[in-house]
């Protein structure tokens, strides 16, 4: 059960990013392919070409803990590209601290096993050891596949003779760039403090969950939450900020603060646009807290997948369909009919299609997996002469907080508690105490 339930959270993600953030790197099994950052506003995050935090100000430091383990890919590679500018300090298996220093690299070099049964090579130097740990004094020198970050970087090889590169960053750090990474600097302060509470509150109650987990807490995709660091270089070789000063401050504005229920830490789903009223959270998610309620929303409206029409040709539609019935065991022809059978569309609304002689029926959700990319999962279907056509709503899963519907509320002059207890209602929003 745990298991299945690490692979759904896999698949649908926590955030907008949910059914996430990557069209283009992983058509939707689930529901949101892209962060709103990416697909509701011209430029990602705040950041087109935006400076990024500079440590050396007056800020005050973050309290450094607890860390966060944040694995930098969705698997383990066979090589990540790393630089470094200053010197680090080197620690091996167990953590010992190794009486060699890493030399800056000072450009890209590789980081790969060895072709000893355990050892790892960082560019000419090579460790006999299955964890090397870098650590250095400045606050982000150290560059891993584009993008730069905080903390420590952990380079473990494993048993497959890959390597998995995973940061060690204290939690409002990795807030930081995560409020940039999943929201808009144009989104009103209170919309992007409740996004630092909710992101905040997932990679604790992540945490708690992955305390037995040998290697890392969370992805710094959106299959946990968007975590492009301080900066990254963009395909088009741009550099763009991952974090700003902004969004720092409002992570710090929110110090500790945390979503409960009951008590207790929850699975703080989000998702870019829910299209009019939120998505009941067990519809989709095994470990969806009760206040997970499908909750009214007209705040969203500004946003441009609050509703929208996709259209297929009936041929290839029913292409999609037959080979979706022949996997079930049974026979489709061509597409004669099409039936909402549900009064609300969602996921979990039914339709049935018919040719002629049989006819079958299947939910919002799975069509979203058949059509791809199809922006939600919520939409009715009408059938032409020609086409299958979708008029649909919303971007991404649904389930609680609506992230355009949290930019209209503080547009309004909500508050960012007021937020909150709009998308989960009967929230308790206060500091963590453990
Ligand atoms: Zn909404």
């Amino acid at each position: 059960m745990r298991l299945q339930l690490a692979l759904l959270v896999m698949i649908l993600g926590v955030g907008s990013a949910m059914y996430w953030r990557s069209q283009r790197e992983d058509p939707p099994v689930g529901p949101e392919a892209t962060s709103i950052a990416e697909t509701e506003t011209a430029s990602t995050a705040d950041s087109a070409e935006s400076t990024p935090s500079d440590e050396t100000s007056e800020e005050p430091p973050f309290n450094t803990s607890p860390e966060m383990r944040v694995s930098l890919t969705n698997s383990a590679r066979n090589t990540y590209r790393f630089s470094s500018s200053l010197p680090s300090e080197v620690f091996l298996d167990n953590n010992e601290q190794s009486d060699r220093i890493l030399d800056p690299t000072r450009s890209e070099v590789t980081v790969r096993a060895t072709n000893d049964p355990s050892g790892i090579q960082i560019g000419t130097e090579t460790f006999s050891a299955n964890l090397v740990r870098l650590r250095t004094e400045a606050t982000a020198d150290f560059w891993v596949n584009d993008h730069q970050y905080r903390g420590e970087i952990w380079f473990h090889r494993l048993a497959s003779g890959r390597v998995l590169a995973v940061n060690h960053v204290p939690l409002e750090d990795y807030l930081g760039s995560v409020v940039d990474s999943e929201m808009p600097a144009s989104f009103p302060d209170e919309s992007r403090k409740a996004q630092a509470i909710i992101a905040r509150t997932y990679a604790l109650f992540r945490r708690q969950e992955t305390a037995d987990e040998p290697y890392f807490d969370l992805y710094a995709t959106t299959l946990s939450q968007q975590y492009l660091g301080v900066q990254y270089r963009a395909n088009d070789g741009r550099r763009l900020a991952g974090e700003s000063k902004l969004s720092r401050r409002l992570v710090r504005e929110t110090a500790g603060m945390v979503c409960l229920n009951a008590g207790a830490l929850f699975s703080t789903y989000y998702s870019a646009v829910c299209g009019g009223k939120t998505t009941e959270g067990s519809i989709l998610f095994p470990d969806a807290v009760p206040l997970l309620k499908s909750v009214p929303c007209e705040y969203c409206a500004a946003a441009k997948l609050y509703k929208w029409e996709r259209s297929w040709t009936i041929e290839k539609a029913e292409r999609y369909l037959s080979r979706e019935f022949t996997r079930q065991g049974h026979r489709f022809g061509k597409l004669s009919g099409v039936k909402n059978l549900s009064d609300e569309p969602g996921p979990a609304s039914q339709f049935l299609f018919t040719d002629g002689r049989s006819e079958r029926t299947l939910n919002g959700q799975q069509i979203r997996t058949l059509f791809t990319g199809l922006p939600s999962p919520t939409f009715k279907l009408e059938l032409t002469d020609t086409e299958l056509l979708f008029h649909g709503a919303g971007h991404g899963h649904g389930v609680g907080l609506c992230q355009w519907g949290a930019r209209g509320m503080a547009v309004e002059g909500k508050k960012a508690a007021e937020i909150l207890d709009h998308y989960y209602p009967g929230v308790t929003v206060a500091p963590r105490t453990k």
